[in-house]
């Protein structure tokens, strides 16, 4: 009894003492204070002018909420305190301007901690997603392990930050780098320039650190680089799109290549942000030698939220991208000027510092050798070789992964197939290589030009599809008037379907890619309203991220059946068969996913291999 007694007041102790420490950390936590830092100057709205006195960035840090910080220049402002030595941030609190638009510009507000005063090593603490509440402050714990000496809140776009207050609450202490801040499901690509400056063209590299938070934020990556702007129609929406470069060669996420540059697609007009995903899922599917790495991410520039954007590999020569020779200024003569060469028939190539008009009436941008690097000989060459193409395809051009490209841009239904046309060249060979392909945001039934597509009577390329130069009727010598070519596509064809490249393959990719979107896509509509605007071709407003899915879904559902159709190729479904699938074939469950092992280790149930459905006993 007396022995229990003892048992019994130890758990007491023990218990207390536990939920001492357990309540430590909000005894230490404390509100943190330091010299305040922000933007300025600030603007007086009684006089719309500026101002070094008046809603100076001090009063979000003055602990009334009828006082606020709002910045002259309209984006990238903050307000912060330089805490003096490093902090490991627990929580952050916030409260809007007390005027009627206050409740909403808080919204994507960013939270960040740095050691450098200027914020270029900066990591995301935080990010608003809702509106806020006037005359009272919101609250978000931070799960952050590093220690900052310097905190700032970021102002969302447009917004003056016009912020009444911020707190921050944490502990003293430099942290560790175990757990940083992702801000959806998806990796985070923060971005912090010199001098704050905003990448404006695709000629000026602005220096940055890049910065990658991953697998739940567990792991960083983080190094010098640089950003400019990339693309071409896509450079034209307010979300723009980027190249970044590493100034030394990374890993990236789980990218094969390692590599300095990278994309990052903006997906502006494409609001179910993955046409790109889909499309390059079928490129492998129909076996092209490289499909270019790409997944979602989200991205932070200078503290603003960006949106949901891809990150891509950047299309070039590299032994995990287009593995070509990379020549050299030296390489004028004999085998050595034969190759690699990387081009484009391009619509937009007379805008590139390289390029040539082909014989057959096409504009080519000459990719690499690059402009500030190739020679007159290797120019002269790549042009005589392509116009030797232009005029006996068969004999230059490969075929095989002409039409294998050709045939993802027809069954996506991309009415930009042809506008940009990549073409690669080996050393010591004459064929040309067709790949990889790229740019999706016009396919599967985003474009009101061609909309809708599945009731076209002929292929996409032909039924209002956009083309550089002279590409259609090269197009049609091939698909349209060799009947070798032709034969050749309908084996391709056969071969991708009975290899599981099915409705249901890609319908089950689809499910998965929505739900893996769905944090990010909130995000990124609030950033950009547009989903009840017509941007770029959009053919129709579908009211939703949902409904925009489900409009893709439709086209998948309805695309294969027309492609077997427009191939004379009768696939004859989904047959139960109680054998087991041949080896080397890719076995699939019902929702689509690739199945690990051998056949005779799955459970049992029904499974897809080689385009037939097989049960397994
Ligand atoms: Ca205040």
């Amino acid at each position: 009894m007396a022995n229990n007694m003892v048992r019994f007041n130890r758990k007491i102790i023990l218990l207390l003492f536990f939920l001492c420490y357990a309540s430590m950390p909000s005894v230490a936590d404390e509100k943190l204070t330091g010299v305040v830092i922000g933007s300025r100057p600030s603007v007086d709205y009684r006089t719309s002018r500026q101002s070094t006195t008046v809603n100076t960035c001090e009063k979000a840090f003055d602990g009334d909420l009828s006082t606020f910080f709002a910045s002259w220049d309209r984006s990238y402002t903050w307000t912060g305190l330089d805490l003096g030595i490093p902090h490991v941030i627990t929580k952050v609190g916030w409260s809007p301007r007390d005027d009627g638009n206050g409740p909403k510009r808080v919204l994507l507000g960013v939270f960040e901690g740095a050691n450098q005063p200027d914020f270029k090593d900066a990591l995301p603490l935080h990010i608003i997603t809702e509106q806020g509440t006037i005359g009272k402050l919101s609250y978000a714990e931070v799960t952050c392990s590093k220690g900052f000496r310097y905190v700032r809140y970021v102002g969302p776009s447009e917004a003056r930050c016009n912020i009444a207050e911020v707190e921050f609450y944490g502990h003293p202490g430099e942290g560790d780098l175990s757990q940083l801040h992702q801000l959806t499901n998806l990796p985070t690509v923060t971005i912090h320039t010199e001098d704050g400056i905003i990448p404006y063209d695709k000629e000026h590299e602005i220096t940055a650190q890049l910065t990658i938070i991953s697998d739940n934020g567990s792991h960083l990556l983080s190094g010098p680089g640089s950003i400019r702007e990339r693309g071409n129609g896509s450079r034209s929406f307010p979300k723009r799109p980027y190249r970044i470069k590493f100034n030394q060669k990374q890993h990236v996420l789980d990218a094969p290549a390692k590599a300095k540059k990278w994309t990052l697609i903006n997906n502006y007009g494409d609001k179910t942000l993955m046409r790109n995903l889909l499309a390059f899922e079928l490129s492998r599917q129909m076996k092209m030698p490289y499909t270019p790495y790409c997944t979602a991410v989200d991205v932070i520039l200078n503290g603003e939220y960006k949106g949901c954007y891809q990150l891509c590999d950047q299309v070039q020569v590299h032994k995990k991208r287009i593995d070509i020779e990379e020549m050299t200024p030296l390489d004028n003569e004999g085998i050595a000027l034969t190759g690699g060469y990387f081009i484009e028939v391009d619509a937009y190539a007379d805008q590139e510092p390289s390029w040539f008009y082909s014989q057959g009436g096409n504009s080519v941008t000459i990719k690499q050798p690059s402009s500030d690097s190739i020679t007159w000989q290797q120019q002269n060459y790549i042009k005589n070789h392509f116009n030797k193409m232009e005029a006996q395809w068969q004999h230059y051009l490969d075929l095989n992964t002409f039409l294998r490209h050709f045939l993802v841009g027809e069954l996506s239904g991309n009415t930009d197939t042809y506008w940009s046309l990549f073409l690669y060249k080996h050393r010591d060979n004459d064929t040309l290589y067709v790949g990889p392909v790229w740019d999706f945001d016009l396919a599967f039934e985003n474009d009101n030009r061609t909309y809708p597509v599945n009731s076209k009577q002929d292929y996409i390329y032909r039924s209002g599809g956009s083309y550089a130069g002279n590409m259609r009727s090269f197009v049609d010598k091939i698909v349209v008037r060799d009947a070798s070519a032709q034969k050749e596509m309908l084996r391709i064809w056969d071969e991708a379907r009975m290899a599981g490249m099915t409705e249901d393959h890609l319908l089950a990719l689809i499910d998965s890619l929505e739900e893996l979107l769905q944090q990010s896509q909130r995000l990124n509509f609030i950033r950009w309203p547009i989903m009840n605007s017509i941007v770029h071709q959009n053919p129709r407003l579908w009211g939703s991220y949902e409904a925009e899915v489900d409009n893709v879904r439709r086209f998948i559902k309805e695309r294969f059946a027309w492609m077997d159709n427009k191939l004379g190729y009768t696939y004859d479904g989904l047959t139960q068969t109680a054998s087991a699938p041949s080896p080397e074939r890719a076995i699939y469950n019902l929702q689509g996913q690739l199945m690990q092992g051998d056949f005779s280790t799955l459970p049992s149930g029904i499974y897809i291999s080689g385009g037939r459905k097989i049960l397994k006993r």
